[in-house]
């Protein structure tokens, strides 16, 4: 789960990281009391009014603007709440921006020279171990500095048993190039970083920029949070903070119906139980010159009730121009699945508008060939993987 820059900033800050402060807002009115607020608290009289969406690259896209005046605050922030705002990590139309968040000028005006810097926490795979990566290169695209330059990107590994070391955090801040106070903002940044990595059971932090201000405090200028969905459960609060507005309408509606369902471009519709089933079975149809238009598990009990609600969730995605069920029969038997795909259909009328594909394999296969053949309506039912695989593209052709 993905929290937003204001909602990131919060989390890191209740750890003791040091932020560039602000205040979100959803409409002008409120983003001009947020910037009177912020201008008694912090001092500021310029301000940043940056776009709150789930995607980087929001400068460039002109989703952060600096506003010299209240009526700019106003009049940048009546025109970036409610735009698509189109970034490279945004679908091509863009994402529509709900909130702003006002926060404070941290580039003071005649300081030539903030440093920005990269930092990202997140787990190394290989070695089973989370890592520090962090680069003097800030602000820019960090994917360009790993291309062109990658030696100027550094990494510390950290030991999950020991934490991180005293003497880890010394060397990220050297390796940065600083010194004296700038130094010891760094090492206490750092440490705050990782703690509150580990404690909100997050898998992903990436602040870029980190900044450095010419009065050498040491502040996240941004955040990127993404949170390990599966230790949810001990955060309440940060579950809260989920915004089902930024992530796919489809995904949420079939999460909220127990489906294990994951969005793809393709045309063919897929409807299996069983996460390696369901792999195996878009491999097929990408082998066989097809694309699959998702992922989808319907678990164990693929009943009439069920494959109804999975059928209803993959036909919401235009791009499908057919269906292949790929249901083996273990725990549940074929007959009941077939069935239940017989009932399910008569129970959508004429919703169904594109042809379906059914291999039922395991306990009872043949009588559930047989159901099928016999419904009278149109479906295809094939017995092995390869020829369902087959019947999807003549049908498609
Ligand atoms: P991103 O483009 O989505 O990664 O959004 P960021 O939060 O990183 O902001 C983009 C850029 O806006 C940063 O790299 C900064 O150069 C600039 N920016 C952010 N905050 C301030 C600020 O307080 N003052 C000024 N002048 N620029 C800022
Ligand atoms: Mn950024």
């Amino acid at each position: 789960m993905n929290l937003h820059e204001y909602q990131g900033k919060e989390l890191l800050n209740s750890f003791g990281v040091r932020i560039q402060r602000g205040i979100v807002a959803d409409n002008h009115k409120k983003a001009v009391e947020a910037a009177k607020q912020l201008a008694t608290e912090t001092g500021t009289g310029w301000w940043v009014v940056k776009a709150q969406i789930h995607a980087g690259g929001r400068g460039k896209g002109g989703g952060v603007k600096l506003a010299k005046s209240l009526e700019q605050v106003e009049s940048i922030s009546e025109d970036i709440i409610g735009m698509m705002l189109k970034t490279p990590q945004t679908p091509p139309q863009g994402k529509k921006v709900s909130q702003v968040l006002v926060a404070e000028d941290v580039y003071y005006p005649g300081d030539n020279e903030p440093e920005e810097y990269y930092m990202s926490v997140l787990l190394n795979r290989a070695t089973g171990k989370n890592m520090i990566m962090y680069s003097t290169e800030g602000g820019m695209d960090i994917e360009t500095v790993a291309e062109e330059t990658p030696h100027l990107i550094f990494t510390e590994e950290i030991d999950p048993l020991i934490g991180l070391q005293g003497f880890q955090a010394r060397k990220i801040a050297f390796n940065l190039g600083l010194s004296g106070g700038a130094l010891k903002e760094m090492i206490k940044f750092v440490s705050s970083l990782y703690t509150a990595f580990v404690e909100s059971d997050s898998s992903l932090f990436e602040i870029n920029p980190v900044l450095k201000t010419s009065d050498d405090k040491i502040l996240a200028v941004d955040s990127k949070v993404t949170l390990d969905d599966n230790a949810l459960f001990r955060h309440k609060d940060l579950a809260e903070l989920r915004d089902l507005r930024e992530e796919n309408e489809i995904e949420v509606e079939a999460n909220a119906a127990g489906l294990n369902y994951v969005d793809l471009d393709g045309n063919v519709g897929c409807m299996v139980n069983g996460a390696g089933l369901a792999m195996g079975t878009m491999d097929l149809i990408k082998q066989s010159g097809g694309e699959p238009a998702n992922f989808l598990d319907v678990g164990g009990t693929a009943d009439a009730k069920r494959v109804e609600t999975a059928f209803r969730i993959i036909l919401k995605d235009d791009n499908v121009k057919a269906i292949l069920v790929n249901i083996f029969g273990g725990i549940v038997r074929c007959d009941r699945v077939a069935q239940g795909v017989i009932d399910a259909y008569k129970n959508m009328g004429d919703a169904i508008k594109v042809p379906i594909i059914v291999r039922l394999q395991g306990t009872n296969a043949i009588e559930a060939k047989q159901l099928i053949d016999d419904s009278g309506l149109d479906v295809i039912s094939a017995t092995e993987f390869q020829e369902a695989a087959d019947k999807v593209q003549e049908v498609l052709a």
